[in-house]
């Protein structure tokens, strides 16, 4: 009879608890199960690519040496003059990613709550547990926000609201009213971040009023980004607004120098060429407007595709053709969308808005996925 004792596990170094709960973010795919290379309509990228004035900028910098001005002044004053914002309350993040991490970090911590809505954007669960908070998920209305839901699901420990207008992967949207009430409804020491990555395709009629809130509002954060509608997603630059003590906090805490020389070089010329900025919001209206009408008539097939109010339209498929199928399909005939069932939508198909014939050709495919079905 033996009474060695189990050979004892070799140290290790020990990760947080709170880490360890961590699914890593799953990011939009550009190949098919094979590997081939196909078109990717899975990230919300900008069909229209990078403005040529900003291409031209990034051939003018010229000593990567050195390192980048740590307070991105020159882009933080474009930013400013465009939006009619003080500069020095404007923070620049290495994409919004960096700034809804950062948020989180400030305000909330271990036994701290951190909220937002079902199907909401897939960063905020990461953002919550990260710096040991507890993601909270409020339910959805058909997809979209119900504030309602997300005051009723408010506790004493609630720091952070994380709300995305238009909203990824739904592109739901609430309007001025209802934000302002969400607002108005929520204890004053929460930080109510609302993340408006496609603010720049909704219509100026549309205006959710967000970018004014957050400069009257002192719970207020508004991130923005250059990977959306700017055609600057590889260049990894996003900023955010709000009351100057908010923006202090995250200009302790974020990257010193987190924004490249050419990043700062190619934002400022993207800021200065809102003609391309125009130019895409009219290209992504149309073809939506187009895309949506052409699966709306699949609806005696059960698609349906839910209000966007953004660069990419979420299609619940509740007929014979499934949401796998039509991804499956859509990836034989060379496409790579967003099919969502990481996120509790295996019902559900994200698909951005391309170029006209990218559009045509899915919207083709689908049709005749859906009827070969029945
Ligand atoms: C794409 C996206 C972002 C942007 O992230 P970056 O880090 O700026 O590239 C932020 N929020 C939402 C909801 C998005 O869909």
């Amino acid at each position: 009879m033996t009474d060695t004792p189990a050979p004892a596990a070799p140290l290790r170094p020990q990760p947080k608890d709170w880490i360890k709960a961590i699914h890593a973010y799953v990011p939009g795919k550009s190949t098919g199960l094979d590997g081939k290379p196909l078109t990717k309509l899975s990230a919300n990228e900008n069909p229209l690519g990078t403005s040529e004035k900003a291409r031209a900028a990034r051939a003018g910098v010229v000593n990567t040496a050195l390192y980048p001005d740590p307070d991105s002044k020159d882009l933080r004053a474009a930013l400013g003059a465009l939006h009619g914002i003080d500069p020095a309350r404007i923070v620049m993040g290495t994409g919004s990613d960096e700034l809804l991490h950062i948020a989180a970090q400030a305000y909330a911590g271990v036994g701290d709550e951190v909220l937002f809505v079902r199907y909401g954007f897939s960063v905020y669960p990461i953002a919550a547990r990260r710096c040991g908070a507890t993601p909270v998920e409020a339910a959805d209305l058909d997809y979209g926000t119900n504030v309602d839901a997300l005051l009723a699901a408010v506790t004493e420990r609630t720091r952070v609201v994380f709300l995305a207008n238009p909203n990824n992967p739904t592109g739901s949207y609430i309007g001025k009213a209802e934000l302002a009430r969400l607002h108005a409804a929520l204890r004053p020491d929460i930080l109510l971040v609302l993340d408006q990555a496609y603010a720049e395709y909704v219509a100026p009629e549309d205006d959710d009023g967000a970018l004014a809130l957050s400069q009257s509002a002192p719970n207020v954060l508004v991130t923005r980004t250059f990977s959306k509608i700017y055609g600057l997603a590889g260049e990894r630059i996003g900023w955010g607004t709000g009351d100057e003590a908010v923006v202090d906090m995250l200009n302790r805490i974020r990257g010193p120098f987190n924004v490249s020389l050419t990043g700062q070089a190619m934002g400022l010329a993207a800021v200065h060429d809102q003609d391309f900025v125009r130019a895409s919001a009219a290209h992504n209206r149309a073809e939506r407007a187009r895309f949506v009408a052409a699966i709306d008539a699949l609806g005696n097939h059960g698609l349906r595709p839910l209000p966007s109010q953004a660069n990419f339209v979420l299609i619940e498929f509740s007929g014979k053709l499934t949401a796998q199928a039509a991804y499956e399909g859509l990836m034989d005939v060379g496409y790579i969308t967003r099919w969502l069932p990481g996120q509790g939508l295996p019902q559900c198909l994200r698909i951005t808005i391309g170029t006209a014939t990218q559009m045509n050709e899915i919207a083709a495919a689908l049709r005749a996925m859906a009827q070969a079905a029945q």
